[in-house]
């Protein structure tokens, strides 16, 4: 790692982050505030409250869209370990129609490169029902290359979070017993997975 350029990358990315936090309007930042208890306080069903979460996950990161260098066709986070909740792996289900496999391992380790069973020519075949996880990383860097696997855990970067989004998060998933977390390469063996399906 080159110590100089990652510093330089710092900079880049403090002053980005003073302009995404400029960019996203009072209103969304008022609406952040409230997500986790507007959840929580909701009759909704649980995969009600993840859409409606996951809704507006994406109005908020709309705004930072012009800023960050996340964007089809990038691939360096879907090579991360991909941790999902039974909700979620539920919604992928309804949405995708593929049934998930019998949990092997819990929280297994797959920071080594191997790309989600999901990824085909560096587009995401789930990307309308992808897990929560996929949604909220973006990186605040001039350049994905950070992202690349090799590199991505070296050096402290500086990441846009949003707290209230994350408790949300928390909220639906520790509801009814939710809450186990796998790794979606052991929910969805890419063994298993159908040759043709999207959502
Ligand atoms: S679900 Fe989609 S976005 Fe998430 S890691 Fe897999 S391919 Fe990437």
């Amino acid at each position: 790692m080159n110590k100089d350029a990652l510093a330089k990358s710092r900079v880049f990315e403090k002053a980005n982050a003073t302009k995404i936090e400029r960019a996203i309007p009072n209103s969304l930042k008022r609406e952040e505030t409230r997500i986790a208890s507007k959840i929580r306080n909701s009759n909704k069903s649980p995969i009600e409250k993840l859409v409606f979460l996951y809704q507006f996950m994406d109005s908020i990161y709309s705004c930072m869209a012009k800023y960050i260098p996340c964007h089809a066709g990038c691939d360096h986070c879907c090579h991360y370990n991909v941790t999902i909740s039974q909700i979620e792996i539920a919604y992928i289900e309804q949405q995708s129609k593929i049934a998930h496999a019998p949990f092997l391992r819990i929280k297994s380790n797959h920071h080594d490169g191997s790309p989600c069973p999901f990824l085909k020519n560096s587009q995401c075949e789930i990307y309308k029902c992808r897990p929560f996880v996929c949604r909220r990383f973006a990186s605040l860097a001039a350049t994905s290359d950070w992202c690349r696997i090799e590199i991505c855990n070296q050096g402290n970067h500086v990441l846009f979070r949003f707290s209230k989004i994350d408790e949300a998060y928390e909220c639906i998933v520790g509801q009814l017993s939710l809450a186990t977390l796998v790794d979606i390469r052991e929910a969805f063996p890419f063994g298993m997975l159908p040759v043709n399906y999207r959502c």
